[in-house]
Formats: structure tokens, sequence, C-alpha cells
């Protein structure tokens, strides 16, 4: 039966209600609450507790009602007397429907939040429900209350379903109210037995200790308690994690179906002592586990899939410029460096070519900004081998290149790429893939969204660094910097300032005001003078990247820039940075752009500017005065501001897991285990197959 005929409801509804994917009975019974009313209990008058945040009820018989008007709002006064006694007079306001056919002599349910205003008790909006129900005391109504403890009145009354309970609160849609919902609901709830059955095996159920599906529907609209209905979600979420988990081995056993043309060899330590010895510092204890780890995965039949993260400066880039060598001299494969942004692009090409060209290798870099004739040469010589390593820019993954023997991609500041580029490389018999990220992303994030990736993390910065400091400033305090700023320049250090962050549909903004501080510290710097630069997202990428060439170049020593700077920059002179507005950036992003300073030997300064400096705000910004560890922080704001803070955009059915869960790491391994045992010990599941068909048709072509 379709829902409109079962629903009884107008096109119009049945239309809001489409336009939020509900078109089936089952999508409409997983529509759940928002929120929960306890109305489980029943109070007397004079138990009724005020300025509560919770809902009461109150029960009793309408004595006398009189309506007034004020303005369009109708408000009603009723003389009320309780089961015990109690006599009062409730005011109640603009109360739709049931409150006009509230009558004399009759007994009703009064359910909502009471306050005391004038010796009369006030209830905006209540629910107010008729009751035949008998009182359950023998004390007679016309008998005096008297204001003794009298237990509270929990009777079952049938046929009443929105008290005596705990109620759903949904949200309004588009004009369908909360009650419209709670009471279709409780029409459907009799059949969900019907509409949904058990999809998990009994066994897998039993294993991880869930309620079954048709029990999880139903106590997430009508719970029979807190308990329950805490057990209902959990479920839910365990099957939405479940779905991400199995996801990601799908994936990652279908990505890795593809064998890679390496042999068996044994590791060849000497090619990565070659290298080694060329580089000007020693490499970090982390940095050498994680070679050790990706070249061990090179020699393996299974393409790689890993992700390495590690706090900004960590220097992940020499990691994977060493494993593309290795990638060549051990096996002449061709490496991929792929990078979010043209810039980054750049600087890669320079950091690539001064370690490799010497050692042999060609690179090249392919963007958006190069000539039609220079890029189908890239082209020709990618494919005929000429080229081992390539950079190239995002922008352009869609074009078509070739390649003589692709084996190694890596995926620099892996939060802004996802899986369709991953399925565009399966095309060049699925190479190995290193993700990397600089955005430290809790353990129990990682193991939610990237469960198909081996994790390597450097927890190491290099020797001879100095941790930042960071201080929060006042505009005031901002300006009074300007004589340290200006010594720093003069012992030829750089400067960063960095502009708020606006919405990304409002990107037109962020750069009027880059440009408007571009303008007033040209004024208040005037000795720099043309020692000032501007760069924002909006401009020509080969604007930015002269801008670029003339800050590493010294023609500026001072840089106003939006947030185009965070992604990986590496400018080892700048030594100061200024954030304005620190307040509207995540922690996680403040770490990032704080991470372009503090890269060499040199003491660095970061300075909050904020007109915020007391309260929440400043609470909130003082993690980054007392930490540079960017795990911690990511950790803060997975509490703070939630998962999409440092996963930047998710995909729709990821992003409303709540944040107790996110960061449950017991819980996600509980379900990583178990999405791990059911493909194992079922892979038939006709569930499964559903969910694979799904993905598919999400995916595209990933899973083909
Ligand atoms: P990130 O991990 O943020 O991408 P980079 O790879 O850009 O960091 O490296 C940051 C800087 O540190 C670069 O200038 C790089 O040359 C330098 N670097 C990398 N490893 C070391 C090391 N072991 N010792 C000293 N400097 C290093
Ligand atoms: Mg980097």
């Amino acid at each position: 039966m379709d829902l409109k005929s079962i629903l009884k409801t107008t096109p119009r509804y049945i239309k809001i209600l489409a336009d939020q994917w509900i078109t089936t009975v089952k999508d409409f019974l997983q529509h759940f609450p928002r929120a929960y009313e306890d109305r489980s209990t029943i109070r007397n008058l004079n138990e009724l507790i005020f300025n509560e945040k919770g809902i009461t009820a109150t029960k009793g018989k309408i004595v006398k009602k009189s309506i007034f008007m004020r303005g369009w709002r109708k408000i009603y006064t009723i003389n009320f007397v309780d089961p015990i006694g109690n006599k009062w007079t409730i005011t109640i306001f603009n109360s739709g429907f049931l409150a006009s056919k509230i009558q004399e002599d009759k007994r009703y349910i009064i359910v909502g939040k009471p306050t005391m205003k004038f010796g009369k008790i006030t209830f905006s909006h209540p629910d107010v429900v008729e009751t035949e129900a008998p009182e359950e005391t023998g004390t007679s109504e016309e008998e005096l209350g008297t204001s003794e403890h009298v237990p509270i009145i929990t009777a079952q009354v049938p046929n009443v379903y929105n008290t005596w309970r705990i109620f759903p609160i949904y949200s309004e849609l588009m004009g369908i109210s909360p009650g419209w919902f709670a009471q279709k609901m409780r029409k459907l709830i009799d059949r969900v037995d019907t509409i949904f059955s058990e999809y998990l095996p009994r066994e897998f159920i039993e294993k991880f200790w869930l309620i079954g599906v048709q029990e999880t529907i139903k106590e997430m609209h009508y719970p029979t308690s807190f308990e329950k209905q805490k057990q209902a979600n959990l479920r839910i979420f365990f099957d939405r994690l479940l779905r991400i988990q199995l996801y990601s081995l799908i994936n990652r056993n279908s990505y890795q179906l593809n064998k890679t043309n390496m042999e068996h060899e044994t590791i060849d330590r000497n090619i990565v002592k070659e290298i080694i010895a060329t580089l000007p510092f020693e490499l970090t204890n982390a940095q050498k586990k994680v070679i050790k780890h990706i070249t061990e995965n090179l020699h393996e039949p299974k393409p790689m899939l890993r992700l390495l993260q590690g706090d900004v400066g960590s220097g992940k880039t020499i990691v994977a410029a060493i494993s593309a060598y290795y990638t060549f001299k051990k096996y002449q494969g061709q490496s991929v460096f792929l990078a979010p942004l043209e810039v980054l692009a750049q600087q890669h090409y320079r950091t690539l070519a001064k370690l490799l060209l010497p050692l042999g290798l060609r690179i090249e870099l392919l963007t958006g900004s190069i000539t039609k004739s220079e890029k189908d040469k890239i082209k020709l010589d990618l494919a005929e081998g000429r080229i081992h390593v390539l950079i190239w820019t995002h922008a352009i993954l869609q074009e078509s290149v070739a390649f003589k023997q692709l084996q190694f991609v890596v995926i620099d500041e892996q939060h802004k790429f996802w899986v369709r580029q991953r399925a565009f490389f399966k095309r060049f018999w699925a190479p190995h893939i290193l993700q990397m990220s600089a955005t430290p992303i809790p353990r129990s994030m990682a193991l939610a969204f990237f469960g198909e990736f081996d994790v390597s993390i450097i927890d190491e910065l290099p020797i001879g660094r100095k941790p930042i400091i960071t201080k929060i400033v006042s505009e005031k305090e901002y300006i009074k910097l300007k004589p340290r700023i200006l010594d720093k320049i003069n012992k030829g250090q750089k400067v960063f300032v960095v502009t708020p962050l606006i919405e990304e549909s409002e990107k037109l903004e962020e750069v009027k005001a880059a440009t408007t501080e571009f303008e007033e510290i040209k004024a208040l710097y005037p000795e720099l003078r043309w020692k000032i630069g501007l760069l924002h997202g909006k401009m020509r990428p080969k604007d930015k990247e002269e801008v670029m060439q003339d800050f590493k170049s010294w023609k500026i020593c001072l840089l106003v820039s939006t947030t185009v700077i965070e992604v990986g920059i590496d400018i080892p002179e700048a030594t100061i940075m200024v954030i304005k507005n620190a307040e509207r950036f995540g922690l996680s992003q403040l770490h990032q752009l704080r991470g372009r300073i503090g890269r060499a030997d040199v003491q660095s300064y970061c300075f909050l500017e904020t007109k915020n400096k007391t309260g929440d705000i400043g609470k909130r910004l003082k993690a980054m005065e007392e930490t540079n560890d960017g795990f911690k922080l990511a950790e803060l704001d997975l509490q703070n501001r939630g998962a999409g803070e440092i996963l930047g955009t998710m995909q729709s059915w990821e992003s409303d897991i709540p944040l107790e869960i996110l960061s449950d790491l017991k819980f996600l391994e509980k379900i990583q285990e178990g999405a791990k045992w059911l493909l194992e010990k079922y892979p038939k599941l006709e569930w499964l197959h559903e969910l694979k068909k799904y993905l598919e048709e999400k995916m595209g072509d990933i899973l083909a």
C-alpha cells in the first residue's frame, strides 16, 4: 500500500515528506523523534513544579471556562479542580483545536510546561486531552485538598496515546506539526512487525547484544522506558556505522582484488639509504618507522591502502618522496602526487624536484594553468614512461591520461579528497595509495570513517623545532604588536595575517574581508609598502603562484591571506602569524593554520585576535595557548563542534552520528569486528547483497 492511503493525508503533505526522502511506510517509520517528553507521571496541582525544564501533566475537571481574545490569540481561563480537590485558575494560551473543544464539567489531562504568574497557573500551548478515566484515589473532588504528600498517579489509560507515557516530539517539517507525526506514528506502530523484518542474523544480534529491528522502531517512537529507547538508539547507530564499516571493508576488498604486478622480492634497504644520504637533515624515528611500513606494503601483492597522519610540519612529504623513489628504483613504477590546490602542487614540485632530479628521476607538474601543447607533451611522456613522478591537482583529475606503469599514488591532505578519486585510480590497475592528512583525526573517528585504511602516524616533530608560542590578543593588543612585528621582519623573518573564514557559500565575502584587511595593513605599516602581499582563493592560479614566489623570495615579507594557505604551504622563515577573528575557526583549523609557522629552529609566535577574549570563546581558544598537540585539539573539536569540523564536508548519511558514539573507540572497534565477522560468516546474506547494490548506485563505478 502506498504512503498516501496509509497516512490518509493530502498530496501537499505527501510532497513535503517526499522532499525529505520519505516515500514509503518504511521511510516514514524511520523518521524518528528529535526528543521525548516524560508524560508518564501526572501531578496534582499542588505538586506542579514551576520554571522547570521538563514537561508535567496535571489532570482534573473543568469547573468553569472563559475565553478572551488578545489580538488574534485566544486565551482560556479555566477553573480547574484536581482529583484530590485542589482548585486553581489555569490560563491556557491559544492551544488550537483541542483547547477550543474543552468543555465545562469534563475531565482533562493538561500536558505542558507550567509557569506561575500573578497567582495563576499558566500553560502555553499545552496538549489538552479529554479523559474518561475514573479517579484512582478514593478522595472525592469536593473535599478540600491538603498539601500533604499524595502519591503520584500513574494509571494506564487505554486510547489516550499522548499521556501517561514517554511521548515522542518530532521536528516540525515545513508546517507539518510534531503532533501530526505523533498521531500517525501511533497508528502505524502496531503494524511495525509486518513492515520490518530483522535483516541481521540472529547469531549476530546475540553476539553483539543488540535489540531487534522491530522492537527498535517501536521503542524509538513510543518508548516503554528511557532505558529501552537508549537501546533502540544504540541499535540504530550500530547499524549505521556497521554499514559504513561494511562499505569500507567491501571497498578495501574490492580494491585489493587487483593484484599489483610487483613480484615478491626482498626489501632493498640500500635504495632507502641512498636517498636518505642526500638529505640535509636526519629523519626522525617516526619518519623511519613509516617508511618501513610503506616499503613493506610495496612488496605485497595487494595494493596498499594507507592513511598517513602526522601533525603539521612533521615531514610527511619527504616520507612520500622516499617511497616514490623506492617505487621507481625497485620496480620502475611511476608515482602521482595529488594536491588539492595549485599553490601546494607548485610547492611539491619544487620540493620533489630538488630531491629527485639529482637522483635521475623526471618530475612534471600538470595543473590547469599550463598550455595545451605543454599538457600534450606531458601526457605523451607519461604514457611512454619518460616521466617518473607527476604532480597533479585535484581539479583536472577527470582528464584522460595514460600511464606506462602507475604504481604509487600520494593524496595529500586527504580530507579534501574522497572516494571518487580512488575510483579514478582503480582504472590504472589499482596502484598503492598513500593518503596523507595533517588534520589529526581522533582514533575513534579514523576507525569510523577510514576503516579501510591501515593507519600510520608520525607522532614526532623534527628535532630542533621550538614549540610555537600562542597568545590570544584583543584588537588593541594586536595593533600594539607592530614594533615587534617590524623587528622580526628586519631580522629577515616573515609574517602571515590570516583573515576570517567565511561560509563556503560566501567566497566573495571572504575575498572582501582579505582585501579590506590588506588595505588596513598597508595603512598600518606604511614603512613596508610593496612588501605586503595579498593571497586569496579567487585569484588566478598564476597570480597566486607569483605571490607565493614573492613571499618565498623576500619580495613580500607580510602576507595577508585567506585560509588558502591552510593546506600544506611550507615557508621556513615565516615565524609570526596573526589570525584575525580567531573565534570563527575550529581548533583543528587554527592548528592547521598555525602549522604554517614554526617550521624552522627560530622561535615562532601565533597571535589569535578576537573581540571576545573572555567567556566561552576565549575559553575554547585557550586550548590553543596550552597545547601544540593536534590530536588533543582534534579531540576537543570533536567534543565541542562535532565531527564535521574535523572531516570537512561529509556525506549526509554519516554526518548525524552523535559525538558520544563517534568518540567511543570501544564501540567502534566492536562494530568493525562485527563487520568483519559478518562478511566472513555470512557473505551471502541478502541484506549484504542489497547493501552492496545500494553502495554501487551511490558510488558509481567504485565497486564495479
Ligand atoms: P607536513 O608533514 O606538514 O606536510 P612537510 O613535509 O611540509 O610537513 O615538512 C615540513 C618541513 O620540515 C619541510 O621544510 C621539510 O623539509 C622539513 N623536514 C622534514 N623532515 C625533517 C627532518 N627529519 N628534520 C628536519 N627537517 C625536516
Ligand atoms: Mg604537507
